[in-house]
Protein backbone atom coordinates (compact mmCIF):
# COMPACT_ATOMS: atom_id res chain seq x y z
CA UNK A 1 0.00 0.00 0.00
CA UNK A 2 1.34 3.51 -1.09
CA UNK A 3 1.92 6.39 1.23
CA UNK A 4 -0.85 8.30 -0.71
CA UNK A 5 -3.30 4.91 -0.41
CA UNK A 6 -2.90 4.85 3.87
CA UNK A 7 -2.83 8.61 4.05
CA UNK A 8 -6.49 8.25 2.86
CA UNK A 9 -7.48 5.15 5.01
CA UNK A 10 -6.20 7.26 7.98
CA UNK A 11 -8.29 10.35 6.65
CA UNK A 12 -11.38 8.08 5.95
CA UNK A 13 -10.79 6.62 8.97
CA UNK A 14 -10.47 9.87 11.49
CA UNK A 15 -13.33 11.74 9.44
CA UNK A 16 -15.54 8.73 10.86
CA UNK A 17 -14.56 9.23 13.99
CA UNK A 18 -14.95 12.62 14.14
CA UNK A 19 -18.22 11.90 12.86
CA UNK A 20 -19.02 9.17 15.85
CA UNK A 21 -17.87 11.60 17.87
CA UNK A 22 -20.20 14.72 17.17
CA UNK A 23 -22.72 12.07 16.94
CA UNK A 24 -22.66 11.38 20.74
CA UNK A 25 -22.06 15.08 21.59
CA UNK A 26 -25.65 15.49 19.90
CA UNK A 27 -26.95 12.52 21.51
CA UNK A 28 -25.36 13.47 25.10
CA UNK A 29 -26.75 16.93 24.48
CA UNK A 30 -30.14 15.11 24.06
CA UNK A 31 -30.01 13.60 27.06
CA UNK A 32 -28.71 16.10 29.05
CA UNK A 33 -32.02 18.20 27.59
CA UNK A 34 -34.18 15.64 28.80
CA UNK A 35 -32.14 14.72 32.71
CA UNK A 36 -32.10 18.74 33.18
CA UNK A 37 -36.14 18.75 32.39
CA UNK A 38 -37.06 15.28 34.83
CA UNK A 39 -34.41 17.20 37.96
CA UNK A 40 -36.61 19.89 37.67
CA UNK A 41 -39.63 18.09 37.82
CA UNK A 42 -41.26 18.84 41.18
CA UNK A 43 -44.68 16.61 40.45
CA UNK A 44 -45.48 13.50 39.15
CA UNK A 45 -47.87 15.66 36.52
CA UNK A 46 -44.24 17.28 35.41
CA UNK A 47 -42.78 14.19 35.13
CA UNK A 48 -45.28 12.33 33.06
CA UNK A 49 -44.73 14.73 30.79
CA UNK A 50 -41.61 14.74 30.04
CA UNK A 51 -41.72 10.83 29.85
CA UNK A 52 -45.01 10.72 27.57
CA UNK A 53 -44.75 13.88 25.34
CA UNK A 54 -41.62 15.61 25.36
CA UNK A 55 -39.11 12.32 25.60
CA UNK A 56 -40.62 10.65 22.59
CA UNK A 57 -40.65 13.86 20.30
CA UNK A 58 -36.93 14.63 21.17
CA UNK A 59 -36.02 10.91 20.61
CA UNK A 60 -38.22 10.44 17.71
CA UNK A 61 -39.91 7.63 19.33
CA UNK A 62 -43.95 6.72 18.23
CA UNK A 63 -44.68 6.68 21.96
CA UNK A 64 -43.35 5.42 25.25
CA UNK A 65 -44.99 3.86 28.14
CA UNK A 66 -43.89 3.20 32.26
CA UNK A 67 -44.73 0.48 34.84
CA UNK A 68 -44.09 0.76 38.47
CA UNK A 69 -43.68 -1.85 41.44
CA UNK A 70 -45.98 -0.33 43.34
CA UNK A 71 -46.37 -3.03 45.93
CA UNK A 72 -46.79 -0.69 49.50
CA UNK A 73 -49.44 1.25 47.15
CA UNK A 74 -47.56 4.29 47.34
CA UNK A 75 -47.07 5.32 44.25
CA UNK A 76 -51.03 4.48 43.52
CA UNK A 77 -51.67 7.20 46.49
CA UNK A 78 -50.67 9.79 44.48
CA UNK A 79 -50.33 8.80 41.08
CA UNK A 80 -54.35 7.76 40.65
CA UNK A 81 -56.05 10.92 40.41
CA UNK A 82 -52.90 12.06 38.45
CA UNK A 83 -53.06 9.63 35.91
CA UNK A 84 -56.83 9.88 35.42
CA UNK A 85 -56.91 14.02 35.13
CA UNK A 86 -54.43 13.65 32.43
CA UNK A 87 -55.34 10.73 30.52
CA UNK A 88 -52.03 9.36 30.99
CA UNK A 89 -53.49 5.47 30.49
CA UNK A 90 -49.76 4.36 29.41
CA UNK A 91 -49.09 4.05 33.23
CA UNK A 92 -49.07 0.93 34.99
CA UNK A 93 -48.74 0.40 38.63
CA UNK A 94 -48.46 -3.57 39.70
CA UNK A 95 -49.18 -4.05 43.39
CA UNK A 96 -50.14 -7.39 42.96
CA UNK A 97 -46.89 -10.17 43.83
CA UNK A 98 -47.58 -12.34 40.54
CA UNK A 99 -47.41 -8.82 38.51
CA UNK A 100 -44.09 -7.68 40.22
CA UNK A 101 -42.46 -11.08 39.27
CA UNK A 102 -43.64 -10.28 35.82
CA UNK A 103 -41.65 -7.20 35.78
CA UNK A 104 -38.74 -8.56 37.60
CA UNK A 105 -38.47 -10.81 34.54
CA UNK A 106 -37.27 -8.00 32.35
CA UNK A 107 -34.11 -8.24 34.97
CA UNK A 108 -31.89 -5.40 35.10
CA UNK A 109 -30.42 -4.49 32.03
CA UNK A 110 -31.24 -2.35 29.05
CA UNK A 111 -32.87 -4.18 26.34
CA UNK A 112 -33.12 -3.81 22.86
CA UNK A 113 -35.17 -5.86 19.89
CA UNK A 114 -38.17 -6.89 17.61
CA UNK A 115 -41.22 -6.37 19.19
CA UNK A 116 -43.40 -9.39 19.53
CA UNK A 117 -46.95 -8.30 20.20
CA UNK A 118 -47.46 -12.01 22.37
CA UNK A 119 -44.77 -11.06 24.64
CA UNK A 120 -44.68 -6.78 24.70
CA UNK A 121 -48.53 -5.85 24.40
CA UNK A 122 -48.84 -5.57 28.16
CA UNK A 123 -46.58 -2.79 28.35
CA UNK A 124 -48.12 -0.54 26.52
CA UNK A 125 -51.28 -1.24 28.13
CA UNK A 126 -53.65 0.23 26.07
CA UNK A 127 -54.76 -1.54 22.63
CA UNK A 128 -53.32 0.83 19.59
CA UNK A 129 -53.51 0.72 15.66
CA UNK A 130 -49.90 1.97 15.37
CA UNK A 131 -47.97 -0.74 14.08
CA UNK A 132 -45.18 -1.19 16.15
CA UNK A 133 -41.73 -2.52 15.15
CA UNK A 134 -38.98 -2.54 17.68
CA UNK A 135 -38.88 -1.85 21.25
CA UNK A 136 -36.69 -0.53 24.28
CA UNK A 137 -37.13 -1.13 27.39
CA UNK A 138 -34.70 0.72 30.07
CA UNK A 139 -35.31 -0.46 33.55
CA UNK A 140 -35.23 1.43 36.65
CA UNK A 141 -33.14 0.71 39.60
CA UNK A 142 -33.01 2.31 42.67
CA UNK A 143 -30.27 1.51 45.78
CA UNK A 144 -29.58 -2.54 43.41
CA UNK A 145 -34.10 -2.86 43.49
CA UNK A 146 -36.06 -2.88 40.11
CA UNK A 147 -38.73 -0.23 40.79
CA UNK A 148 -40.22 -0.33 37.56
CA UNK A 149 -39.17 -0.18 33.69
CA UNK A 150 -39.58 2.90 31.01
CA UNK A 151 -40.20 1.48 27.61
CA UNK A 152 -40.18 2.82 24.03
CA UNK A 153 -41.79 1.75 21.05
CA UNK A 154 -41.57 2.47 17.45
CA UNK A 155 -42.71 2.09 13.87
CA UNK A 156 -39.33 1.40 12.90
CA UNK A 157 -37.95 -1.79 12.39
CA UNK A 158 -34.15 -1.27 13.91
CA UNK A 159 -34.77 1.92 15.60
CA UNK A 160 -33.25 0.63 18.74
CA UNK A 161 -29.69 0.29 18.37
CA UNK A 162 -28.14 -1.46 21.02
CA UNK A 163 -24.41 -0.68 20.12
CA UNK A 164 -24.26 3.09 20.97
CA UNK A 165 -25.70 4.77 23.63
CA UNK A 166 -26.34 2.18 26.47
CA UNK A 167 -24.45 4.21 28.43
CA UNK A 168 -26.26 7.37 28.08
CA UNK A 169 -29.63 5.08 28.72
CA UNK A 170 -28.24 3.64 32.16
CA UNK A 171 -27.67 7.28 33.55
CA UNK A 172 -30.89 8.26 32.21
CA UNK A 173 -32.93 4.78 34.12
CA UNK A 174 -30.59 5.96 37.20
CA UNK A 175 -32.28 9.77 37.32
CA UNK A 176 -36.01 8.83 36.11
CA UNK A 177 -35.29 6.42 38.91
CA UNK A 178 -34.01 8.85 41.56
CA UNK A 179 -36.60 11.70 39.95
CA UNK A 180 -39.40 9.48 40.59
CA UNK A 181 -38.35 8.56 44.66
CA UNK A 182 -37.71 12.52 45.21
CA UNK A 183 -40.98 13.28 44.09
CA UNK A 184 -42.68 10.73 46.00
CA UNK A 185 -40.85 11.80 48.96
CA UNK A 186 -41.61 15.44 48.73
CA UNK A 187 -45.27 14.10 48.31
CA UNK A 188 -45.44 12.18 51.19
CA UNK A 189 -43.83 14.84 53.56
CA UNK A 190 -46.68 17.36 51.92
CA UNK A 191 -49.49 14.97 53.01
CA UNK A 192 -47.79 14.38 56.65
CA UNK A 193 -47.12 18.23 57.06
CA UNK A 194 -50.72 18.96 56.00
CA UNK A 195 -52.86 15.84 57.56
CA UNK A 196 -54.11 15.22 60.88
CA UNK A 197 -52.88 12.29 62.13
CA UNK A 198 -56.02 11.15 64.19
CA UNK A 199 -58.79 12.20 61.45
CA UNK A 200 -56.65 12.18 58.33
CA UNK A 201 -58.36 15.36 57.31
CA UNK A 202 -56.02 18.66 56.76
CA UNK A 203 -54.69 20.18 59.55
CA UNK A 204 -55.20 23.88 60.84
CA UNK A 205 -51.61 24.41 59.31
CA UNK A 206 -53.03 23.70 55.62
CA UNK A 207 -56.47 25.43 56.48
CA UNK A 208 -54.25 29.03 57.14
CA UNK A 209 -52.40 28.85 54.19
CA UNK A 210 -55.58 27.70 52.34
CA UNK A 211 -57.29 30.58 54.18
CA UNK A 212 -54.61 33.37 52.66
CA UNK A 213 -54.59 32.32 49.27
CA UNK A 214 -58.69 32.36 48.95
CA UNK A 215 -59.01 35.67 50.71
CA UNK A 216 -56.57 36.83 48.17
CA UNK A 217 -58.17 34.74 45.08
CA UNK A 218 -62.09 36.16 46.18
CA UNK A 219 -60.54 39.94 46.58
CA UNK A 220 -59.33 39.54 43.00
CA UNK A 221 -62.38 38.45 41.85
CA UNK A 222 -64.75 40.32 43.81
CA UNK A 223 -66.58 36.92 45.21
CA UNK A 224 -68.01 35.44 48.28
CA UNK A 225 -65.67 33.42 50.59
CA UNK A 226 -67.41 31.99 53.81
CA UNK A 227 -65.92 30.08 56.89
CA UNK A 228 -68.22 27.38 58.94
CA UNK A 229 -66.90 26.72 62.14
CA UNK A 230 -68.28 23.49 63.89
CA UNK A 231 -67.65 22.35 67.44
CA UNK A 232 -68.92 19.01 68.78
CA UNK A 233 -71.61 19.63 71.61
CA UNK A 234 -70.39 18.36 75.00
CA UNK A 235 -67.63 16.48 73.48
CA UNK A 236 -66.09 16.36 77.19
CA UNK A 237 -68.96 14.21 78.36
CA UNK A 238 -68.22 11.75 75.77
CA UNK A 239 -64.53 11.64 76.79
CA UNK A 240 -65.63 11.29 80.68
CA UNK A 241 -68.59 8.69 80.23
CA UNK A 242 -67.06 6.25 77.28
CA UNK A 243 -63.47 6.88 77.49
CA UNK A 244 -60.82 9.10 75.75
CA UNK A 245 -60.46 6.03 72.66
CA UNK A 246 -63.87 6.20 72.33
CA UNK A 247 -63.67 10.16 71.73
CA UNK A 248 -60.68 9.57 69.00
CA UNK A 249 -63.17 7.41 67.76
CA UNK A 250 -66.31 9.85 67.63
CA UNK A 251 -63.70 12.19 66.32
CA UNK A 252 -62.85 10.17 62.98
CA UNK A 253 -66.58 8.91 62.38
CA UNK A 254 -67.36 12.90 62.95
CA UNK A 255 -64.98 13.76 59.77
CA UNK A 256 -65.78 10.87 58.11
CA UNK A 257 -69.51 11.74 58.05
CA UNK A 258 -68.86 15.61 56.94
CA UNK A 259 -66.43 14.50 53.98
CA UNK A 260 -69.38 12.34 52.34
CA UNK A 261 -71.64 15.36 52.49
CA UNK A 262 -68.95 17.59 51.06
CA UNK A 263 -69.14 19.23 47.97
CA UNK A 264 -65.58 19.95 45.66
CA UNK A 265 -65.51 23.78 46.39
CA UNK A 266 -66.21 22.96 50.61
CA UNK A 267 -62.81 22.52 52.11
CA UNK A 268 -62.74 21.11 55.59
CA UNK A 269 -59.65 20.75 57.90
CA UNK A 270 -59.58 19.74 61.98
CA UNK A 271 -59.18 23.22 63.69
CA UNK A 272 -58.34 21.80 66.50
CA UNK A 273 -59.16 19.76 69.32
CA UNK A 274 -63.22 18.91 68.65
CA UNK A 275 -63.78 21.87 66.35
CA UNK A 276 -63.20 21.84 62.71
CA UNK A 277 -63.55 24.36 59.57
CA UNK A 278 -65.09 24.39 56.38
CA UNK A 279 -63.92 26.82 53.88
CA UNK A 280 -66.73 27.52 51.40
CA UNK A 281 -64.85 29.65 48.19
CA UNK A 282 -67.62 31.77 46.12
CA UNK A 283 -70.21 30.90 48.42
CA UNK A 284 -72.45 33.62 49.58
CA UNK A 285 -73.70 33.85 53.39
CA UNK A 286 -77.26 32.12 52.64
CA UNK A 287 -75.55 29.35 51.24
CA UNK A 288 -73.26 28.87 53.83
CA UNK A 289 -76.06 28.77 56.24
CA UNK A 290 -77.80 25.90 54.34
CA UNK A 291 -74.57 24.37 53.85
CA UNK A 292 -74.04 24.25 57.68
CA UNK A 293 -77.55 22.64 58.31
CA UNK A 294 -76.78 19.44 55.87
CA UNK A 295 -73.55 18.84 57.70
CA UNK A 296 -75.80 19.45 61.21
CA UNK A 297 -78.44 17.36 59.95
CA UNK A 298 -76.08 14.46 58.82
CA UNK A 299 -74.58 14.33 62.01
CA UNK A 300 -77.49 14.01 64.51
CA UNK A 301 -79.79 12.48 61.99
CA UNK A 302 -78.54 9.26 63.08
CA UNK A 303 -76.33 7.79 65.90
CA UNK A 304 -72.62 7.33 65.82
CA UNK A 305 -71.99 2.87 66.17
CA UNK A 306 -69.12 2.84 67.94
CA UNK A 307 -66.73 -0.36 67.43
CA UNK A 308 -67.42 -1.87 70.78
CA UNK A 309 -71.04 -1.87 69.91
CA UNK A 310 -71.93 1.31 71.86
CA UNK A 311 -74.44 3.64 69.82
CA UNK A 312 -74.08 7.36 70.47
CA UNK A 313 -75.98 10.10 69.43
CA UNK A 314 -73.25 13.23 68.71
CA UNK A 315 -74.41 16.95 67.88
CA UNK A 316 -72.58 19.40 66.44
CA UNK A 317 -73.26 23.47 66.40
CA UNK A 318 -71.81 25.68 63.89
CA UNK A 319 -70.98 29.41 63.25
CA UNK A 320 -70.97 31.15 60.05
CA UNK A 321 -69.23 34.07 58.28
CA UNK A 322 -68.75 35.68 55.02
CA UNK A 323 -66.43 37.68 53.13
CA UNK A 324 -67.46 39.62 49.79
CA UNK A 325 -65.26 41.79 48.14
CA UNK A 326 -66.00 44.68 46.52
CA UNK A 327 -63.16 46.40 46.42
CA UNK A 328 -59.67 44.56 45.78
CA UNK A 329 -57.79 46.89 47.80
CA UNK A 330 -58.22 45.08 50.67
CA UNK A 331 -55.95 44.44 53.82
CA UNK A 332 -55.86 40.48 53.40
CA UNK A 333 -54.62 39.37 56.92
CA UNK A 334 -57.31 41.71 58.37
CA UNK A 335 -59.76 39.75 56.65
CA UNK A 336 -58.63 36.58 57.53
CA UNK A 337 -58.93 37.51 61.04
CA UNK A 338 -62.30 38.79 60.80
CA UNK A 339 -63.42 35.36 59.03
CA UNK A 340 -62.49 33.66 61.94
CA UNK A 341 -63.51 35.87 64.46
CA UNK A 342 -67.12 36.50 62.62
CA UNK A 343 -67.40 32.22 62.59
CA UNK A 344 -66.27 32.25 66.46
CA UNK A 345 -68.87 34.83 67.53
CA UNK A 346 -71.81 33.06 65.56
CA UNK A 347 -70.51 29.58 66.99
CA UNK A 348 -70.67 31.11 70.59
CA UNK A 349 -74.36 32.36 70.20
CA UNK A 350 -75.31 28.60 68.68
CA UNK A 351 -73.87 27.15 71.74
CA UNK A 352 -75.84 29.61 74.08
CA UNK A 353 -79.13 29.24 72.05
CA UNK A 354 -79.57 25.63 72.72
CA UNK A 355 -76.84 23.33 70.49
CA UNK A 356 -77.42 21.49 67.84
CA UNK A 357 -77.52 24.43 65.36
CA UNK A 358 -76.25 26.95 63.25
CA UNK A 359 -75.87 30.99 63.11
CA UNK A 360 -73.99 33.41 61.35
CA UNK A 361 -72.43 36.69 62.10
CA UNK A 362 -73.47 37.81 58.28
CA UNK A 363 -70.57 39.80 56.37
CA UNK A 364 -67.23 40.73 57.63
CA UNK A 365 -67.26 44.39 58.14
CA UNK A 366 -64.16 46.30 57.83
CA UNK A 367 -64.15 49.57 59.14
P1 LIG B 1 -69.35 22.45 74.21
O1 LIG B 1 -70.64 21.88 73.76
O2 LIG B 1 -69.54 23.74 74.95
O3 LIG B 1 -68.38 22.60 73.10
O4 LIG B 1 -68.76 21.44 75.26
P2 LIG B 1 -67.51 20.51 75.11
O5 LIG B 1 -67.53 19.52 76.21
O6 LIG B 1 -67.49 19.94 73.74
O7 LIG B 1 -66.31 21.54 75.20
P3 LIG B 1 -65.02 21.54 76.09
O8 LIG B 1 -64.15 22.62 75.49
O9 LIG B 1 -65.36 21.67 77.53
O10 LIG B 1 -64.35 20.13 75.87
C1 LIG B 1 -63.72 19.74 74.69
C2 LIG B 1 -63.14 18.39 74.93
O11 LIG B 1 -62.56 17.85 73.75
C3 LIG B 1 -62.03 18.39 75.95
C4 LIG B 1 -60.90 17.63 75.31
O12 LIG B 1 -60.34 16.66 76.15
C5 LIG B 1 -61.57 16.97 74.15
N1 LIG B 1 -60.62 16.72 73.05
C6 LIG B 1 -59.91 17.60 72.32
N2 LIG B 1 -59.13 16.96 71.43
C7 LIG B 1 -59.37 15.63 71.59
C8 LIG B 1 -58.85 14.46 70.95
O13 LIG B 1 -58.03 14.51 70.02
N3 LIG B 1 -59.34 13.26 71.36
C9 LIG B 1 -60.28 13.17 72.36
N4 LIG B 1 -60.70 11.97 72.69
N5 LIG B 1 -60.73 14.24 72.99
C10 LIG B 1 -60.30 15.47 72.62
MG1 LIG C 1 -64.42 23.46 71.59
MG1 LIG D 1 -67.34 21.21 72.04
Amino acid sequence: MSINDENNQLKLQLTEVFDLVRENEKKLKRFESIEYKLLEADSFEKLLNILFLDYPSLFKVDFTSLILSDTKLKFSHFLTSVIKQNDFNRVQLLSLPGEVEKLERYGHKICFGEYEAEKHDWLNNIPTEQTISSIGVLPLIRYNQLIGIFCCFSSQPNRFDSSSGNIFLERLGKIISICFESVLNREELTLITYTDPLTQTRNRRYFDQLLSHEVKRSNRSLSSLSCVLIDIDHFKLVNDNYGHQIGDEVLIQVVKRINGVLRTHEILARFGGEEFVILLVQTANKAAILAAQRIIDIIHNSPFELSDGQVLKVTISAGVSTFTSRNDKRDCKLVQEKLIEGADKALYVAKDSGRNQVQSSGEVILE
